[in-house]
């Protein structure tokens, strides 16, 4: 049976990631998100590393060995910041990238260092790698994300099996004789290499797989956004609306259905024109932020309307709604160069009436008295008295 040795296996291994970190933004198509570019990049890179360490082990002794070597480090570094760039953009700050910056660049020094001298230079990139890449495991569980998702645990326990074997092998070249050379045919290369393949595709599944996680999560995300304004729209504000309510109630909260409407903003677009229009709706949309509390909801109802879940009870509306609009009259007045009045209706949850739709219907009945009682003012809708059911009469009351 042919012997499979050490060069053939990296030749394979360069060949393999080559192929993916090419095939990769190919299938991906463009434009991609910078994440999945930075995972591109990390494949290339890690391929031209196997590739120039293959051909440095081939020409020991010449001047280009050396020079081959270290820049095969470069790649590998380069690689490493790369997978922490790309963590970064999926996972948000994690605190741990510096330190995968930092060895990328200290780890080739170090590496130039110690050029000459192979076991020592083996070793050290060994250990400065495997921490690196012990690190790039750690970022993908702290800080943790609300939303699990498997591929982060995937990716963990490729990192950290990876670099178990590379701080071994740190040990085998730096203390023992059985690892002297990085391209030798011995068992430890063997297994390495198998170890570095199989790390390597099991990583590119968790980056698929992350890369498909953002996608959809973009999706959802445009489908539950107004584009114009960036606050929700009509239907997260419905999705989200029954969970405050029972928030609400639990806590009990006051919760505050406020729906406004920007007064006589046909003449806005008429006057000035529909782009300048658009910048109205998206300064309404900045100064609700800056008003709102974190735990409240804005929402772009429609056209010029405006849906609100605050958490305030009548006298907390009233205030609410007199700042809000004195800070939008102000606001348009310096950026547009025009007054911006809008009327509101509210309806305030109470124990005996929670149904979604009929708050709904009353702060829009609100928001129509607003309208036809003269505009810029708050009114709020009055719970409608449902009429009793018929009780039972009595016998002494039946009549004969
Ligand atoms: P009222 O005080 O009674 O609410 O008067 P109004 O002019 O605000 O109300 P009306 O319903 O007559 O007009 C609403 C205007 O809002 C008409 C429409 O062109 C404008 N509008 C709706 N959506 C947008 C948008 O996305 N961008 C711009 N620029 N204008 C919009
Ligand atoms: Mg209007
Ligand atoms: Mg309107």
């Amino acid at each position: 049976m042919p012997q499979l040795d050490f060069a053939s296996m990296a030749i394979l291994i360069a060949i393999n990631l080559a192929a993916i970190g090419l095939a990769l933004p190919w299938a991906m198509g463009s434009p991609v998100s910078p994440a999945a570019r930075h995972v591109q990049r990390y494949f290339l890179l890690q391929a031209l590393g196997w590739s120039l360490i293959l051909v440095a082990s081939r020409i020991r002794g010449t001047f280009w060995d050396p020079v081959l070597s270290l820049s095969a480090t470069c790649a590998a570094a380069a690689a490493q910041w790369q997978m922490a760039q790309a963590l970064q953009c999926w996972l948000g700050p994690r605190p741990l990238r510096w330190l995968v910056i930092g060895l990328a660049i200290l780890g080739p020094l170090g590496f130039a260092w110690w050029l000459h001298d192979i076991p020592t230079r083996l070793a050290w990139y060994s250990l400065y790698h495997g921490t690196s890449v012990a690190c790039l495991g750690w970022m993908c569980l702290h800080p943790l994300r609300p939303v699990a998702r498997g591929w982060r645990y995937l990716m963990a326990a490729c990192a950290t099996t990876m670099s178990l074997g590379l701080l071994a092998r740190a040990y085998l070249a730096y203390y023992t004789p059985w690892l002297r050379e990085f391209a030798h045919d011995s068992a430890a290369n063997y297994l390495f290499a198998i170890l570095a393949q199989l790390c390597s595709s099991l990583a590119l599944v968790s980056m698929l797989v992350a890369w498909r996680d953002e996608t959809n999560q973009k999706l959802r995300d445009m489908a539950l956004t107004d584009q114009l304004t960036g606050l929700a729209n009509r239907h997260a504000l419905l999705q989200t609306a029954p969970r405050m309510q029972s928030l609400a109630q639990r806590q009990h909260l006051p919760l505050a259905v406020v729906l406004l409407d920007l007064d006589h903003f046909k003449n806005v677009n008429d006057q000035y024109g529909h782009t300048t229009g658009d910048h109205a709706l998206q300064l309404v949309a900045k100064v609700l932020h800056a008003e709102m509390r974190p735990n409240e909801m804005a929402s772009r109802w429609g056209g010029e309307e405006f849906c609100l879940l605050l958490h305030a009870d009548a006298d907390g509306v009233q205030s609410f709604y007199q700042r809000f609009s004195a800070a939008l009259l102000q606001r348009a007045q310096q950026e547009l160069g025009f007054a911006l009045h809008i009327s509101a209706g509210c309806a305030l949850q109470t124990d005996s009436d929670q149904n979604l739709d009929q708050l709904l219907q009353r702060a829009d009945t609100a928001l129509y008295q607003a309208k036809s009682q003269g505009r810029r003012r708050l009114v709020f809708g009055t719970v409608v008295e449902r009429p009793q059911p018929p009780t039972a009469l009595s016998p002494a009351q039946t009549p004969a």
